[in-house]
């Protein structure tokens, strides 16, 4: 019998990796919705709605009806990309600029409100894998797996840095650091639905798993 199974945690917890290869193993449909935050950021970017001095709220949720966010699986890579308004963003909303503003972006409940909607309709058929913050707690509050990933800071800010070098971004480690803390605390106070752990979540510290020990992790969980 299939399930639904969220993943929640901290940015950088390495969820997305774990959540794609449990996915693949299952034969179940991921869905990172942290990729759908991001992409109604890029919007927010392209339309001048946002930048390091100013956020148009209230243009961007009179926009918000023409922003469309689809996910269309990739064969070569095993798992399904993420496209904005018909676009391929799967790399370009990775960017440390769109990282920079999401946590603004996904504090708009109105953004919030539309994004969980849409997610409840892609997992609603279970077998599904999704990763995030709130997934536990308001999209799938009745998963039968919940997984909360967590991992220091400095870990989590070492990984996002050497992902970010590998694709050729021009970055510094204090910034990359800084991000990591600074989404950490929006994510974690945020009024309309803070990260915060499930009550009946299981918590992965993976700061000293490998990557194939996460796995192994959930993928036992899964199948008990
Ligand atoms: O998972 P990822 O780091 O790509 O998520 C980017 C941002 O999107 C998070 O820092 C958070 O602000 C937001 N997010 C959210 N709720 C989710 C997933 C992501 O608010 N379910």
């Amino acid at each position: 019998n299939k399930i639904t199974i969220a993943i929640d945690g901290y940015s950088s917890t390495g969820k997305s990796t774990v959540a794609k290869q449990l996915a693949k193993a299952l034969g179940y449909v991921y869905v990172d919705t942290g990729a759908m935050y991001r992409a109604v950021t890029l919007f927010s970017m392209q339309n001048n709605l946002i930048s390091e001095h100013h956020f148009n709220k209230n243009e961007l949720i009179s926009l918000l009806d023409k922003v469309e966010v689809s996910f269309q699986f990739n064969e070569a890579l095993g798992y399904a990309e993420v496209y904005l308004n018909g676009a391929n963003v799967e790399n370009t909303v990775r960017s440390l600029e769109v990282s920079q503003f999401v946590s603004q972006i996904a504090a708009v409940s109105e953004v919030r409100q539309q994004l969980v909607k849409q997610q409840q309709q892609l997992g609603k058929n279970k077998g599904v894998v999704m990763d995030g913050r709130d997934i536990g707690t308001v999209v799938f509050p009745d998963a039968e797996l919940k997984v909360f990933m967590t991992a220091s800071p400095d870990t989590r800010a070492e990984r996002r840095y050497k992902e970010l070098l590998n694709k050729g971004e021009d970055i510094n480690y204090d910034d990359v650091l800084e991000n990591v803390k600074s989404r950490d605390y929006l994510d974690s106070t945020r009024e309309d639905s803070p990260l915060i752990k499930a009550h009946d979540a299981i918590e992965i510290d993976n700061s000293n798993l490998s990557l194939e020990q996460q796995f192994q992790t959930v993928f036992k969980l899964a199948k008990a």
